[in-house]
């Protein structure tokens, strides 16, 4: 029996549409690609359930004749190029001629359009590529476009849609990118029927950053500027100073001849720019324009020419790292010149640092002490990024809770082990596993010094902290002990971080963080795992919200454990002793006697090592006592 059919045209053709359109922020791309094709300052763009309900896009501009509209949503069918020469030399954005087509393949379409020297406009209502239904309508110049229900007709894919807030997200992002690489072009984006992004046109990208992400945010922006003329490469656009950061990248654009692109050598030179001024885990906020030679970059290695690959990589990379470095440094020396001291705004604009293993450059942050952290912990304050709180909490001076030290925690947690110990001034005798070892000290208040048998032992003080809890943290979650804040934390955050995270409160209930939601803009912590009671939480919290946002697509159990992950890594980094902490030979030992009985105890969560061993074979070659 014959085995082999050939689908039908209409079929194939819904296939390589859902392969130009697979989520409705391409769908948002192609239409105002479009739009900014045909010249228009006003493009206001419309969404009713993350694009899978309705996208509208409406401009202002050249419109289309009837016989053009007709044409519009054929296969390669295009104004934009006439033959393959054109190719190389094409400054718009569309040359493949098949949005519309591959659009109105799967969903319902309505195009709304006037051209200027038409007498009136023209109402096409398409569904699976043909025209169903068409009528002359008085329109004003420029094209309106709805696409409703998206894979209404390809339930395969119809599935694979995200959820609401994932789609709104990528299509904000995207709106973004239009808003600040073309900002004489006034943009509106509304939302569910909410006007969420109203951008008129502006002269300078710090103002367009304003509009898009508020004052407060546009102040940290400082512009920059760059000719290379020998290589034809200009780079301009605005970073964020060494005081703003945020946990994830979501706000580092980079544009190549105008096109909004994703490229990673790129973020990375942009990051390397910031060394010594970004803790890890950290980023700025960054629009950078690329301006390059065409020739000396293929815009074609992506099917929707995200990517792009250049011809010098090197080139373009190093250039963007001097330059933002040095834009940083000029930055902080003209602060400096000035005299300027942080205001408190500006303080609470950084959260509260006390880890000096991520010192920054800009930091004014005096190393870590117990008694100052004890003082300190009274006092926190949970300013962030985005929404400063005031200066002073109420919180009482002491209190039995907030009395006690980080190390004091872990053993209130715990079961102290019984140690058998001999202290003497210097040395302590210590037997685990059959094995003897003394405690020469602490180095640089970072590093343990231990003797062994065999060689001269460093353990890091932080990492081997961090590991011993995040097994606490990932196992022992029934005996972990929590504790009732008597002073509940206060976090404010915008209403969206606050939707994603009531999803996902569950999360920190099963990580002994109680969390509740007051009113629009804030939530509340009232309980917290007693070894993070005196952490900032609304530096967790905005981590943990990063996460949800970075792993939201995958399936629910891949994202509990992503994130549960993420969290105990974090919570137990916040939580360890720092570097510059200094311990006594108790605590030493009793960090030491934890990690003995801690698993994967070489490296800290991160994977960096928690201690290593000069062994006395090396000594002795130093020493030229042995060869
Ligand atoms: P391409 O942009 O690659 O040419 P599209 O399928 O995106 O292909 O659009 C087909 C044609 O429809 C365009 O070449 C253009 O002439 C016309 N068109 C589409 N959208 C608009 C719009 N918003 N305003 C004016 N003309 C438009
Ligand atoms: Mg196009």
């Amino acid at each position: 029996m014959q085995k082999i059919k050939l689908l039908p045209e209409h079929e194939i053709h819904k296939i390589a549409a859902g392969q130009v359109v697979d989520r409705p922020a391409n769908i948002v791309k192609e239409l105002i690609e479009n739009s900014i094709d045909a010249g228009s300052t006003q493009i206001s763009l419309y969404i009713e359930d993350g694009g899978k309900e309705l996208i509208r896009v409406s401009d202002n501009g050249c419109g289309m004749l009837e016989v053009d509209a007709k044409k519009s949503i054929q296969k390669h069918a295009t104004s934009k190029i006439r033959s393959l020469d054109d190719l190389e030399s094409i400054n718009t954005f569309g040359f493949r001629g098949e949005a519309l087509a591959s659009i109105s393949a799967v969903s319902k379409v309505t195009i709304l359009t006037k051209e200027e020297k038409a007498e009136q406009g023209i109402k096409l209502e398409v569904q699976e590529s043909n025209i169903t239904d068409e009528s002359l309508v008085p329109f004003n110049t420029g094209t309106d476009i709805i696409a409703k229900n998206l894979f209404y007709n390809v339930p395969a894919r119809q599935k694979f849609l995200k959820k609401r807030e994932t789609e709104n997200r990528h299509i904000t992002q995207l709106l973004h990118s239009f808003c600040l690489d073309y900002l004489a072009i006034h943009f509106k984006l509304f939302i569910d029927g909410k006007v969420s992004l109203n951008c008129p046109p502006t002269k300078d990208i710090v103002s367009r950053t304003a509009q898009i992400w508020g004052h407060s945010f546009a102040e940290h922006m400082i512009p920059i500027e760059v000719e290379k003329p020998d290589k034809k490469i200009t780079i301009s656009g605005a970073i964020t100073n060494h005081q703003y950061f945020r946990y994830d990248r979501s706000n580092i654009f980079f544009f190549v001849n105008k096109r909004w692109i994703k490229n990673h050598q790129l973020s990375n030179a942009l990051l390397k720019g910031y060394l010594n001024a970004m803790p890890p885990g950290k980023y700025p906020a960054a629009c950078i324009f690329i301006q390059v030679d065409p020739k000396e970059v293929d815009v074609n290695t992506h099917p929707r020419k995200e990517e792009v690959k250049f011809l010098h990589p090197r080139t373009v990379a190093s250039l963007l790292q001097t330059t933002v470095k040095k834009a940083l440094e000029e930055h902080l020396s003209a602060q400096l010149h000035k005299k300027v001291t942080l205001s408190s705004q500006d303080q609470q604009m950084r959260p509260q640092q006390t880890d000096n293993t991520y010192s920054s450059a800009s930091s004014n942050f005096q190393p870590f002490n117990f008694d100052s952290f004890l003082k300190q912990s009274a006092q926190k304050t949970s300013g962030n990024v985005y929404t400063p709180q005031p200066a002073e909490q109420n919180v009482p001076e002491e209190t039995p809770v907030q009395h006690s030290s980080r190390i004091e925690q872990l053993e209130q947690a715990q079961q102290p082990t019984p140690i058998q110990t001999s202290i003497t001034p210097s040395y302590t005798q210590h037997a685990i596993e059959q094995q003897q070892y003394n405690i020469v000290g602490q180095f640089k208040r970072t590093y343990i010094l231990i003797e062994k048998e065999d060689g001269l032992f460093f353990v890091d003080q932080h990492a081997a902290h961090e590991r011993v809890l995040y097994q606490i943290f990932s196992k022992r979650f029934e005996e972990m002990a929590t504790v009732k804040l008597l002073f509940p934390q206060i976090i404010s955050l915008k209403e969206d971080d606050i939707m994603a995270l009531e999803r996902h409160l569950e999360i920190f209930k099963s990580n002994g963080i109680e969390i509740e939601v007051f009113g629009e803009n804030q939530i509340i912590v009232q309980s917290t795992p007693v070894h993070i009671k005196d952490i900032n939480m609304q530096e967790l919290v905005q981590e943990v919200i990063a996460w949800i946002y970075e792993y939201q697509e995958l399936d629910k159990d891949e994202f509990f454990k992503k994130v549960n992950e993420k969290m105990h890594a974090q919570m137990s980094c916040k939580a360890a002793i720092k570097a510059g902490d200094t311990m006594t030979i108790e605590q030493m030992e009793k960090l030491l006697a934890d990690l003995e009985k801690t698993e994967n105890r070489f490296t800290c969560p991160h994977g960096r090592p928690t201690g290593w061993i000069l062994t006395i074979h090396d000594i002795e070659k130093k020493f030229k006592r042995k060869l």
